[in-house]
């Protein structure tokens, strides 16, 4: 039996994690559950899942919450103690990264800390720690598992998991696949006044408000640009994006011989998630089987830096390193959040980013303290630029 904290369950990560474990239920355990503020969606988890605990981000609602759950043993905690606790459980083996952010750096992180298998969704986490978040993993012989689909592909594609560094595994270089997202097509024209709703109708893949904006705005490809770099022990020039409308091919990698290893599947969470629950074995997913001749033809196309200047911030970022990712991202957040409250148009999302990348000026990102510090300082910043 292997027992599981699920950090963001009410979200689309942790319910389709749910899902694939509903096909295991003799082999997993759900430890705990979390959440941010959802308490209705949360109790009705707790009620199905029969967790041994249950945290709300949120205090308030925690207690709330508890008063609901009272007649069930499932002890309820709150707030970021509660979700680094239930990361780090001794008795937990593997821990799903599914809160949506920045907030989830500091459990994501303690789950490292603790040993456990990692399943990353939590981009965000890994891009604001970077090499801080490697060293926990490796100094506390944790195991980190992609779920980001593009992630999880070249984990597939590539010959070992070892933090080797591509080059000594043979590989060229490595293909991100992006869909384009709802905008692929759109001139610069069209993208002046896209609404928020536009933004989140993602064309092959159904996921939260925050990482649909990304991918409207292509920082999602680059956020993963920088997750790639992490995860595979590469430089940002071995990687490259390429336009792949269809999502079927969900990223490859490219070997030195000429060979390019590709992972193909139904744009469907499910499968990344199952790959990281059963590794290295393989278990079922319930994902509808992808019919090679339903898809019929997959499409490439290069990638237009100037309509989606966020995926050129995200490159540069990366290059000069150090907290320069961590101010990208919280800038990117603060931007993200205003469009969504309809307070900053789309195209001004890159140009926050911008400036908040230029006003500050980046240090080095060894230990906690300073990333949280950085991330701190662009928020404020970013947040007065959106006012
Ligand atoms: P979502 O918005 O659907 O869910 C987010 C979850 O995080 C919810 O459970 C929410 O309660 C929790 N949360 C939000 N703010 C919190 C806070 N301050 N403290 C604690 N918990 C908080 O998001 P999602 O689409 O499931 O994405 C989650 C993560 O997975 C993101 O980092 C995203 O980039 C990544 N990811 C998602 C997909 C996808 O298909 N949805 C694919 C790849 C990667
Ligand atoms: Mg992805």
């Amino acid at each position: 039996m292997k027992k599981i904290t699920i950090l963001g369950a009410t979200g689309t990560i942790g319910i389709n994690t749910l899902d694939v474990i509903k096909l295991y239920k003799n082999d997993f355990e759900v430890t705990a559950l979390t959440a941010n503020k959802n308490i209705e969606r949360l109790e009705k988890l707790c009620q199905e899942w029969q967790p041994k605990y249950a945290v709300m981000a949120d205090t308030d609602a925690a207690e709330q919450l508890e008063q609901r759950l009272k007649n069930l043993p499932i002890e309820v905690l709150s707030g970021v103690e509660g979700l680094t606790k239930v990361a780090s459980l001794t008795e937990v083996d593997m821990v799903m990264a599914g809160i949506v952010g920045g907030a989830g750096l500091i459990p994501t992180l303690a789950a490292a800390q603790a040993g456990k298998r990692v399943l990353l969704a939590n981009k965000e986490a890994l891009v604001m720690s970077g090499q801080l978040f490697i060293d926990a993993i490796r100094q506390n012989n944790a195991e980190l598992l992609p779920i980001d689909s593009e992630h999880n592909a070249i984990f597939q594609c590539l010959p070992n998991s070892e933090q080797a560094g591509i080059q000594k595994q043979g590989v060229n270089k490595i293909l991100l696949t992006a869909s384009g997202g709802p905008f692929r097509t759109f001139s610069i024209d069209q993208l002046q006044n896209v609404t928020p709703a536009q933004a989140c109708k993602h064309p092959n893949w159904s996921m939260g408000q925050k990482i649909s904006v990304d991918s409207a705005t292509m920082m999602n490809k680059g956020l993963e640009v920088i997750e790639a770099c992490w995860l595979f022990n590469s430089q940002p020039k071995d990687i490259e994006v390429v336009l792949h409308p269809q999502s079927i091919i969900h990223s490859l990698v490219e070997y030195v011989d000429g060979s390019l290893l590709a992972q193909l599947g139904n744009p469907d969470m499910r499968t990344p998630i199952a790959y990281a629950l059963g590794w290295p074995n393989r278990i079922k997913s319930g994902v509808k089987r992808l019919s090679l001749i339903d898809v019929a033809r997959l499409d490439f196309e290069a990638m237009d830096f100037k309509r989606f200047p966020c995926l050129q911030l995200a490159y540069d970022a990366m290059q000069v390193g150090g907290t320069s990712t961590v101010i990208l991202n919280a800038a990117n957040e603060i931007a993200v959040q205003a469009f969504l409250q309809e307070k900053l148009k789309f195209i001004e999302i890159p140009k926050v980013i911008e400036t908040t990348l230029s006003r500050l000026t980046s240090k080095d990102a060894d230990s906690l303290d300073i990333i949280l510090k950085a991330d701190t300082e662009a928020r404020q910043l970013a947040t007065e630029l959106v006012a």
